[in-house]
């Protein structure tokens, strides 16, 4: 284990929940997720434990005498656990006087004392200080239907359209008749919702990257190349385009359906 972290986020509650949990494991050997009887446990969760200090910003920011108060609560050393623990909240709002009183803190290491820097803004973290600290990024993403404003239901029957579409151009090598598929029934807004969610899927075929979507229907394009995919991200953000401009969406599909075949018959 290092003694000094920077972790980055986008939400400082559940990356505390997070870190308080590897906190317990830290100081208590006895800790399980779902054990509420430890003592010690029981200090972390109303953060009555001596040796674990969580500093957040007075006001806009950090200061030096909190910094000084946490250095002197530390020189001395724990009675009830071997670690001494410090989180620093929006670490990005040390001022000056507190980044400088830190570093000689962090300088000046004590191998039972473990430090973890908490940011939104890992930037305006200062260099001196990042440099120090093993990187932790803990940022959440959000869901492709938060992304889209759209229920949890609507998403779901999206993607049986879209899945269906895929298994009939992708798999079965089928030209599709278009007027008997679903997705011509949908409006504009639908479509537009159907495309991004295509754009993902394919997308994420292309990264290796599943965040966003997690799902059967990645499984149908395992045997396409990556150029291939990344020639269809290309065509269906080029379409995406052009459903916002008033054009017949059937013909748009047709030539849409046309071009992603076309992409399959280069072999490429
Ligand atoms: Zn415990």
């Amino acid at each position: 284990m290092a003694h000094a972290y920077l972790i980055s986020s986008n939400n400082t509650d559940e990356t505390m929940k997070i870190l308080l949990n590897v906190i317990k494991n830290i100081f208590c050997g006895e800790y399980e997720d779902n054990s509420n009887k430890c003592s010690l446990c029981h200090l972390i969760d109303i953060n009555n434990l001596p040796s674990l200090k969580i500093i957040e910003p007075d006001g806009n920011f950090i200061k030096k005498d909190q910094i000084l108060a946490l250095k002197n609560s530390f020189s001395k050393s724990s009675v009830i656990t071997k670690e001494q623990v410090y989180i620093i909240k929006n670490a990005e709002k040390m001022n000056k006087e507190a980044a400088n009183t830190m570093l000689k803190f962090l300088e000046e290491p004590d191998g039972n004392v473990i430090s973890f820097f908490l940011t939104n803004h890992i930037d305006n973290v200062m260099l001196t200080i990042q440099s120090r600290c093993q990187h932790i990024d803990l940022s959440f993403h959000n869901t492709l239907e938060e992304d889209l404003s759209i229920t949890k239901e609507k998403y779901t029957e999206y993607l049986e359209v879209i899945t269906n579409y895929l298994k009939e151009l992708e798999v079965n090598k089928r030209k599709l008749i278009l007027n008997n598929l679903k997705i011509s029934e949908y409006e504009k807004s639908d479509l537009i919702n159907i495309f991004k969610i295509m754009l993902e899927i394919y997308h994420s075929k292309l990264v290796n990257n599943y965040d966003k979507i997690n799902h059967d229907v990645c499984d149908y394009l395992n045997n396409l190349s990556k150029n291939n995919i990344y020639a269809k991200v290309k065509l269906i953000t080029s379409y995406l385009n052009k459903i916002n401009y008033n054009v017949n969406e059937n013909l748009l599909l047709d030539s849409f359906v046309l071009e992603m075949d076309g992409i399959n018959n280069e072999n490429i």
